[in-house]
């Protein structure tokens, strides 16, 4: 079977065929890095992740390149330093809550199961790729200087005799509409209401950098063009999947397919445009003043990572996802069978049952189908496929002990329960034994008794 994926650009699934099967490359949009993340941020981690996988299973580890970005550069990182460090020069408050943040950030992922990317490119580090970028642009027609700002022209770009695409391609949006729809409100420096920002001036202890030519005052770069930037460094002019949330296709996927075809004349960025739906909690829309904002770490605290990596992967990509504690206290039952029946054992080779449906445009929902038949048919199998999908990082005990630890009570306190519990049984004290076996359920621990004599396990 060939790998197929769904192209925003095109609307349609395609098969993959990529620029050069001995350098695949893909490019995700990474966080902004001024707080934790929520778990919707990390539904494009574990999607890609798992994209990642399965194009080194089938290219080889050596043949992928995977690159997602750090932006380190916006103005929520600089109200954050300047809030939580009122007393450091602002650049320096700035490093503080970067560092801190993306420290917290891969401690997240990490936990999460995601491998690495092959680059982590930050923002602040490109800054010459972006001024080399604005200034193509300008030189090419597509962007103007306008009072110590850079701005880049759509209409000058769908004016262009030539095979650039049109603007509006991705989101498919038409460029009348737009303007039509603009606010009236629009910046005086701006020739058109559609225009965008490549390039702003900083305001005063504001982290700056010398602008493109033609500009004398330092500035910074707008958001777009970061990503443009970081591409085109590592992965060039044109490479195979560009990825990242829905919310993201406009205006910021829109913004750097204008930037990058129109700054190296390319009719296209990226061959496969791919994004994640969103995701909600508890079947509302998540946000701050509603007071069900989850971060990672968060929920961290209370689950391996494993279990919300496995919970996100139930839903398709694309379909929006809701987020609930049902779902996940499901999702920690299965990954406690599956670590009992398969860590343990030699992986065999990843079932076609499971890599199938992921070669069809990621159908995780149906490989897990596929890894539940597996169950009772084909233990390596199933190791080996959950191994592909980013699971089963630890052993069957560690699993089980790291429970033990987040549940706050060892096993010799447990066992010397159920010590004192049988005893009661046997002298017939059912009234004691009964409010042992209670006791050890409300410290999540489920006892089981046989001829044998009885076992026990945290059921969390
Ligand atoms: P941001 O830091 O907001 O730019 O988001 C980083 C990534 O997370 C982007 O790819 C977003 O599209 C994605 N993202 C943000 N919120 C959600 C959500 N609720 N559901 C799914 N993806 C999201
Ligand atoms: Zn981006």
């Amino acid at each position: 079977m060939e790998l197929r994926l769904y192209d925003t650009l095109s609307r349609e699934k395609r098969a993959f065929v990529p620029l050069d099967p001995r350098n695949v490359r893909m490019y995700v949009c990474g966080p902004t890095v001024y707080d934790f993340a929520h778990i919707g941020n990390a539904r494009p981690v574990i999607v890609f992740d798992v994209l990642f996988r399965l194009l080194r299973h089938l290219y080889g580890e050596a043949h992928v390149k995977y690159v997602r970005n750090i932006t380190d550069v916006d103005d929520k990182i600089n109200d954050r330093a300047a809030r939580d460090f009122p007393g450091l020069p602002l650049n320096e408050a700035i490093r503080k809550v970067t560092e801190q943040t993306g420290k917290q950030f891969h401690a997240d992922v990490d936990a999460l199961g995601a491998l690495r990317p092959s680059v982590e490119p930050r923002a602040t580090e490109h800054i010459g790729e972006m001024r080399e970028i604005i200034e193509r642009l300008v030189k090419g027609g597509f962007a103007y200087v306008a009072e110590d700002h850079v701005l880049f022209s759509p209409q000058a770009m769908n004016a262009a005799n030539s095979t650039l695409p049109r603007y509006g391609a991705l989101s498919k949006r038409s460029l009348d509409e737009m303007i039509a729809g603009a606010r009236v409100d629009v910046a005086p420096y701006k020739r058109d209401a559609t225009d965008f920002v490549l390039w702003k001036p900083s305001k005063p202890g504001e982290p700056s950098w010398p602008s493109p030519s033609g500009i004398k005052a330092e500035g910074r770069p707008g958001w777009h063009v970061e990503c443009s930037a970081m591409a085109w460094k590592h992965l060039g002019e044109h490479f195979d999947i560009h990825g990242g949330g829905i919310d993201l296709v406009f205006p910021h996927h829109e913004n750097e397919v204008a930037q990058t075809c129109c700054a190296f004349h390319r009719e296209r960025m990226a061959n496969y445009w791919m994004h994640n739906g969103f995701l909600q909690v508890e079947s509302e829309k998540m946000s701050k003043s509603l007071g069900n904002f989850i971060t990672i770490h968060e929920l961290l605290a209370d689950w391996p990572g494993e279990v919300l990596r496995l919970n996100m992967l139930k839903t398709h990509y694309r379909s929006p996802i809701d987020w609930t504690m049902k779902s996940l206290e499901e999702s920690a039952k299965t990954l406690d069978d599956w670590y009992r029946v398969a860590a343990d054992v030699a992986p065999g080779k990843p079932a076609a049952s499971v890599v199938d449906p992921l070669l069809d445009d990621l159908n995780t929902p149906l490989a897990i189908a596929a890894l539940h038949g597996l169950r009772s048919s084909d233990v390596p199998a199933l190791a080996g496929s959950l191994r592909l999908l980013g699971f089963l990082s630890e052993s069957a005990a560690q699993w089980e002990g790291r429970k033990q630890q987040a549940s706050g009570v060892d096993a010799k306190e447990v066992e010397g329960l159920i010590a004192e519990r049988t005893a009661a049984r046997s002298r017939k004290d059912f009234k004691e034994s009964d409010r042992i076996r209670d006791l050890l359920a409300a410290m999540g621990v489920a006892i089981k008794d046989s001829k044998d004599g009885t076992t026990w396990e945290f059921s969390r």
